[in-house]
């Protein structure tokens, strides 16, 4: 928590210097294991903010996970840097830095997916305006699918569990493929912490039987991919986590 919170207070990093930082390793690609399934993560928006752009190779479909504000500029001229039409766009949750970027990026046909116990928040980001960056105004966005635990998502062609974790907030979901061994977990456990809990909405018993019920039972070499900082492993959260210990 107390990381989290560091991190959401550093200035966010134009994403031309992250890569620069990174030479361009910020796009990963996951070699052998993912065959030809590409993800780009992208560190977005005020308070940096994770967000993945996944295609395959030689694809023309994209999905998004997560939209941040003002994520559009990245977004796009990765789309039309590798010929991709966005298709679908997954929240993990409803929290403006997760949500916010959502209605600029959203043209044509794109479905939309998310939690019905983060309604409100999708659709009155307002709300949490007394929690985000002063004069920021929030536009909403509408799901058109609501998906729930043990819904099944198809990630071309490869098979995505959703679980419901919630804890950091009603309505965050986790979308896992196992086929790919990752596991994009929006802010319920990040490397060597887990998502704030003193949020409305949120609570820490809670969001701990998330972690130990859903996220702590995939398999170890399961990498995870949070909202915000670095990835990590199931395994390695499992042993070294402080906040939430296994079962
Ligand atoms: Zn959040
Ligand atoms: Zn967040």
């Amino acid at each position: 928590m107390l990381m989290i919170n560091l991190i959401n207070q550093l200035p966010s990093l134009l994403f031309s210097d992250v890569r620069n930082m990174l030479g361009m390793n910020e796009r990963f690609s996951l070699s052998d294991r993912m065959n030809s399934l590409r993800i780009t993560k992208m560190e977005l928006g005020p308070i940096g903010t994770n967000a993945y752009l996944i295609w395959e190779d030689g694809g023309t479909d994209a999905v998004l996970i997560d939209a941040p504000p003002n994520s559009r500029e990245t977004v796009e001229s990765y789309l039309a840097e590798k010929s991709l039409e966005l298709k679908e766009l997954w929240l993990t949750h409803g929290h403006w830095d997760h949500m916010a970027g959502a209605f600029e990026l959203l043209k044509g046909d794109i479905s939309v997916i998310g939690h019905r116990a983060d309604k409100m928040l999708f659709e009155e980001p307002g709300v949490m305006s007394t929690f985000a960056m002063p004069g920021m105004d929030f536009e909403p966005v509408s799901i058109t699918k609501w998906v729930e635990e043990g819904d099944t998502l198809n990630l071309f062609g490869r098979k995505v569990d959703v679980f419901h974790c919630p804890g950091h907030c009603p309505g965050n979901i986790i979308f896992w493929v196992k086929e790919e061994k990752v596991c994009f977990v929006g802010d319920v456990i990040f490397e060597g912490s887990v998502g704030r809990a003193d949020l409305p909405g949120g609570d820490f018993e809670t969001l701990k039987h998330s972690i130990q019920t859903k996220v702590y039972k995939l398999p170890e070499n399961t990498e995870i991919c949070p909202g915000h900082g670095g990835n990590t492993t199931v395994g390695r959260e499992r042993r070294n986590n402080p906040f939430v210990r296994p079962l």
